[in-house]
């Protein structure tokens, strides 16, 4: 049994990723780490015997591997913490900025540490098929990105819709950062056949719906994922976890894992 600490035990993903730990045999939740303060606990593990506190280095001390659903702040606490023990990382949280991106770097150095903006398989192939075809279409067909999520959504666009971003830009040989054209309003002008158009839809309960389109003057292809359940970015991340306590120190993403 592998001993797992999940953070944010009463988040939306912290909550699946609880319910679905305790349903397997592979993991043995030894503890989750609510934010300090908080007493919110988590349909997740309700009722269970998990033991539930606020001190990371104690529950990251006695955990092989710790699954973090939560924002960019907690990210940072938990890599520092975790650099003590040692302790293997799978990381969904998106949103990481420059602080948190090196302490996960530091901690790699260390341990295992797997960070996915998106734990669904259907995902990873979605990025390496839109990457093939940015190439294969060329400069004639336009690129824009457009992806859709649930209203309590805090970043935009999602991780995924960046990651998205980054794939074309790499098939057509574009600096992502340069060709990246987050929003259209008032006198933009014609488009340029170098940028990359990227909108975000906010409403209602959408799990993460994004969509790679390749718009010619006479076709247009479209490459779509929908995410139904948000379960599967939960079992990704247990395969993950599974996955990477048998890994060397650095740092891994799905595609190591899926082989892409
Ligand atoms: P949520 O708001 O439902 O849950 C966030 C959790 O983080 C809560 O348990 C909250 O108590 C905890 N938290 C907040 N601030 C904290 C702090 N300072 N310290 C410790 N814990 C803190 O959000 P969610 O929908 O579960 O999403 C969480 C993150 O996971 C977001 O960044 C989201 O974009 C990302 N996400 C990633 C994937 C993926 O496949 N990688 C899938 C879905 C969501």
């Amino acid at each position: 049994m592998i001993d797992l600490c999940v953070l944010g035990p009463s988040g939306r993903m912290g909550q699946q990723v609880c319910q679905l730990a305790l349903a397997s045999n592979e993991f043995q939740l030894t503890s989750a780490v609510a934010r300090r303060g908080s007493d919110a606990i988590g349909n997740g593990i309700q009722g269970s015997t998990v033991q539930i506190g606020d001190s990371l280095a104690k529950a990251l001390g006695e955990a092989q591997v710790y699954i973090d659903f939560t924002v960019p702040a907690s990210t940072t606490h938990a890599a520092v913490a975790a650099l003590a023990h040692h302790t293997a990382a799978v990381v969904g949280t998106t949103g990481l900025d420059a602080e948190a991106q090196s302490a996960l770097d530091a901690l790699a150095k260390v341990a295992p540490v797997f960070v996915a903006a998106n734990f669904s398989p259907g995902v990873s192939l979605l990025l390496h098929l839109a990457e093939k075809a940015a190439a294969a279409l060329g400069p004639e067909y336009d690129l824009e990105v457009v992806e859709m999520h649930h209203r309590h959504k805090v970043d935009a666009p999602s991780g995924t819709a960046l990651a998205l971003g980054k794939a074309l830009a790499s098939g057509r040989g574009l600096d992502f950062d340069t060709a990246r054209q987050s929003a259209r309003d008032g006198q933009v002008g014609p488009r340029s056949s170098d940028e990359i158009g990227m909108f975000a839809v906010r409403g209602g309960d959408i799990v993460g719906e994004h969509t790679a389109l390749f718009i010619g003057d006479e076709e247009r292809l479209e490459i779509t994922h929908r995410a139904q359940k948000r379960s599967v970015f939960a079992s990704g991340a247990l395969r993950a976890a599974s996955w990477i306590v048998k890994q060397p120190p650095g740092r891994y993403t799905m595609s190591d894992l899926l082989g892409f």
